[in-house]
């Protein structure tokens, strides 16, 4: 089961905390785990194996879709900041579009994250 990890930069302390307080899970040996460069970075130091692609506003978002696309991302955790602007806003729709067009779950706060983890548990 192969996850993807994005947090606006408002948000990437919750991503962390989220990622702490679930690490049996994170670490399960059937979980992997794919991030952009300054969210993966992140979570890589408090201690998980993460794929690192581009930062965000670089076409990290971008290369996620694309991995989606490809059938190989189970599922997306992309916690954004409502209240921010973002140059990359396209390649954000982009990512929420190519998630709904492939039927990939795609949470974008943690209380959505949390009742994916739990579907995905009890698949
Ligand atoms: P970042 O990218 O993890 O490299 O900050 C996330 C984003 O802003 O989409």
């Amino acid at each position: 089961m192969k996850l993807a990890l994005i947090a606006h930069d408002g948000k990437k302390a919750d991503m962390v905390a989220f990622v702490m307080k679930r690490m049996d899970f994170f670490k399960r040996k059937e979980v992997s785990l794919v991030g952009t460069g300054t969210t993966g970075t992140m979570i890589k130091h408090a201690g998980l194996e993460v794929q690192l692609v581009a930062s965000g506003p670089m076409g990290g978002d971008a290369e996620i879709g694309a991995m989606v696309t490809r059938g190989e991302i189970d599922g997306v955790i992309f916690f954004r900041d409502p209240l921010d602007a973002h140059p990359h806003e396209p390649d954000v729709q982009m990512l929420m579009r190519i998630c709904d067009v492939h039927n990939i779950p795609l949470a974008t706060n943690p209380s959505c994250a949390r009742l994916i983890l739990k579907g995905l548990h009890s698949n």
